[in-house]
């Protein structure tokens, strides 16, 4: 196949739901049929195929792959993995980067439900163009037409409705194909069930031309071609309409929309069939862009296995049977399994000795990859998580995904003592995985904690250690990763370690100067010492004590950051100096310079933004104020939903979750990401230091 072949019968797609919705479901179906024809033979019947989906949900490479690879109709489809907890907003915009098209689950009985309008927003924002699958049609009280309507007015979709389901709830039996005017049933409910076409039946035929029609005349309205067809009176043949729909789906202007059960097996040819159909190629996308390392520059590169190589890593996780494995997308060029390149964000040659595709039931190795492709690299070095891998020749650095510095965390112990260690290899491996969670362990209690962005992110840690490692957890409640920081130049601050007890004694002497540094500086040490004060070998002892002192602040033992400290002189003496005294002695100055530099206690404040109705806008401000929040602004949209822009101490965010629920009837969401640190306000800092002081 020629590359631009290969590119055109490719698609990136994720699969996008509200929890419950169905994703898992119909993603194990949609690799059940996509692996089918390797299947035929093996899979006799309902059983044997239920056996063959347990051990392959035992084995676990493939559904909790970040991503799949499988074949619909000559088309290669990736499935890429996107977050089930859609309040991780950084995983979710990871996927929606890496991904061209999605496709979005509903609960047909459900409808749009608030948390579906957090992902489809921000599928708006990156421009991606879905196609829509009403779920659950089996379920008592499904609904195809309510779904429909609440994707209009909750989500301000465009809806090109290109099914009508036949039955309902229990009697279910399959879809009216409104494009090609045919019937489409499922004789089954096992996984074995076939679409078999049939004539559409006749107390349905009023219902799907009327639907047609109305097809013809959205997607006419959202497509010029397809409009000067329809207006001169042209017959609106299938392809003309799958045309146009292609057309009208991928300038985001229309959502094409189906129906059916994953669980029961009905649908899913068709939904694959759409995929292929109305989804983008990666040649359909625009170019990626980045910064050539260099000039400085933004460049771009489009999807071109001619250009040189570009690809992002999106996901490194370690599999529990090749070890790391690190998951990239390619955007431009193409490179041979063995080759070196360069890992831009690191500066770091790196060899690419084996590349793998993740199918459902296999790992196939493969000896290249090129634009457009989703692959995963075997044992890398070095890299990590939104890391760009370029050609050494013309490196570009594409746009890193950016992780925040984790603002929250618990303690944890492990339920028994026997589980510490599993425990311990447990967090290993999420960390690994997950750059925004970090395990670290409390020098003065030994306690382990887990850090990471909110409250939710850290119990969906704890609970995927119960379910993946089998390891029972017990947690403290969540607490605020506060910071100190200074507000003024000390200079000359003298730290003096020196004892005489008989035999050899100890003598420690140093200045330093310590200064602010502006906000995300961290900590800089510099030896500025002239004419040899202290000898050069004493310095790193001088550091590390310094570095160890501004571990644990004077205001409420919290972590300093962005201070600059400066040697500046010293003395020393031929017998009595060691490492340990001038460690002593650097520590000594530290504190006292915080003591004396208006040391202050720094909370993390969060970005946030609440989506409620309008009726709703009023109590949400209201309490967003309550709690030490400043509203930056707000917007009203079309579908009578506002957003709130709004900044909020982190502190003062516990538990929003359920009572924004209790304020909006359960109909606002929000999303919160990390901004900055600041300064505690004098009030609430005297409480924390008193709280700190006798914890
Ligand atoms: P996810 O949280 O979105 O991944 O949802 P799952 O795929 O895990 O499904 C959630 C629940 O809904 C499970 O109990 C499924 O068996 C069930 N479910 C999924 N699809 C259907 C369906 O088409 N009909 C019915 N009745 N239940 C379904």
């Amino acid at each position: 196949m020629t590359a631009v072949r290969r590119l055109e019968r490719t698609r990136n797609i994720g699969i996008i739901a509200h929890i419950d919705a169905g994703k898992t479901t119909t993603t194990e179906r949609i690799l059940y049929y996509t692996g089918r024809t390797y299947k035929i033979g093996e899979v006799h019947e309902g059983t044997a195929t239920m056996d063959w989906m347990a051990q392959e949900r035992e084995r676990g490479i493939t559904i909790t792959a970040a991503a799949t690879s499988a074949q619909w109709a000559g088309h290669r489809v990736n499935i890429i993995d996107t977050p089930g907890h859609i309040d991780f907003t950084v995983e979710v915009q990871r996927s929606l980067r890496v991904l061209d098209g999605g496709v979005v689950v509903f609960d047909a009985v459900a409808g749009v439900e608030p948390q579906s309008e957090t992902v489809w927003r921000q599928a708006n924002r990156f421009g991606v163009p879905r196609i829509c699958f009403v779920n659950k049609m089996d379920r008592v009280g499904a609904d195809m037409d309510r779904t429909i309507d609440m994707i209009h007015e909750r989500l301000g979709g465009t809806v090109a409705r290109i099914q009508l389901p036949i039955g309902s709830e229990d009697s279910f039996a399959g879809v009216v194909d409104v494009i090609e005017m045919q019937a489409i049933f499922w004789d089954k409910d096992d996984l074995g069930a076939e679409p078999r076409p049939a004539e559409i039946p006749a107390d349905l035929v009023a219902d799907a031309e009327a639907a047609r029609e109305a097809l013809v005349e959205t997607v006419a309205e959202n497509d010029e071609e397809l409009e000067l067809a329809y207006l001169g009176g042209e017959s609106v043949d299938a392809s003309l309409l799958h045309d146009a729909i292609r057309r009208a789906t991928l300038a985001n202007k229309v959502v094409p929309v189906l129906c059916g059960t994953a669980l029961r097996n009905k649908g899913v040819q068709p939904l694959l069939d759409a995929v292929v159909r109305y989804l983008p190629s990666p040649l359909d996308v625009p170019a990626v862009e980045g910064v050539d390392p260099f000039t400085g520059e933004t460049v771009a590169r489009s999807s071109d296995p001619e250009e040189p190589f570009a690809a992002l890593v999106f996901k490194v996780v370690t599999d529990p049977y090749v070890g790391r494995l690190a998951y990239v997308r390619v955007y431009s060029g193409r490179v041979d399994a063995g080759t070196r390149v360069l890992n831009v964000s690191q500066n770091k040659k790196e060899r690419l000795s084996r590349i793998v595709l993740m199918h459902a039931n296999s790992r196939e190795e493969i000896d290249h990859v090129q634009a457009g492709d989703i692959a995963a690299i075997v044992g890398p070095k070095f890299a990590r998580t939104g890391d760009t891998l370029a050609d050494p020749g013309s490196p570009i650095e594409l746009e890193a995904i950016s992780f925040p510095e984790p603002v929250i965390h618990v303690a944890i112990e492990p339920r028994t003592k026997a589980d510490q260690e599993k425990l311990d290899e447990a967090l290993r491996r999420l960390a690994e995985e997950d750059p925004t969670f970090q395990v670290r362990v409390d020098d003065e209690t030994g306690q382990t904690l887990i850090y990471g962005m909110g409250e939710l992110h850290l119990e969906v840690i704890v609970e995927r250690m119960r379910r993946e490692f089998n390891v029972g957890a017990v947690v403290g409640r969540p607490q605020v990763a506060y910071r100190e920081t200074i507000t003024r130049r000390v200079e000359g601050v003298v730290g003096r370690f020196i004892r005489q007890t008989g035999g050899r004694g100890q003598y420690g002497h140093v200045v330093l100067d310590v200064e602010p540094a502006e906000s995300g500086a961290g900590i800089t040490f510099k030896d500025a010492i002239r004419g040899g004060a202290i000898p050069k070998e004493y310095v790193p002892a001088v550091e590390k004590g310094a570095l160890d002192a501004l571990g644990s602040g004077v205001v409420a033992g919290f972590p300093v950051v962005d201070v600059k400290v400066r040697l500046v002189d010293g003395s020393y003496h031929e017998v009595d100096s060691s490492d340990l005294a001038f460690k002593a002695a650097a520590s000594l100055a530290i504190r006292d310079a915080l003591g004396r530099g208006g040391s202050v206690l720094l909370e993390p404040v969060m970005k946030v933004e609440v989506v409620a109705p309008e009726e709703y806008v009023g109590d949400v401000i209201a309490d967003l104020n309550a709690r030490r929040g400043q509203i930056d602004g707000m917007e009203t949209r079309s579908d009578g939903v506002s957003a709130v822009d709004a900044h909020v101490p982190l502190g003062e965010m516990f538990g929003y979750a359920s009572d924004l629920r209790s304020t909006t009837q359960g109909r606002g969401t929000f999303t919160m990401e990390f901004e900055h640190y600041a300064p505690v306000p004098e009030r609430v800092s005297r409480t924390l230091a008193g709280v700190a002081a006798t914890a």
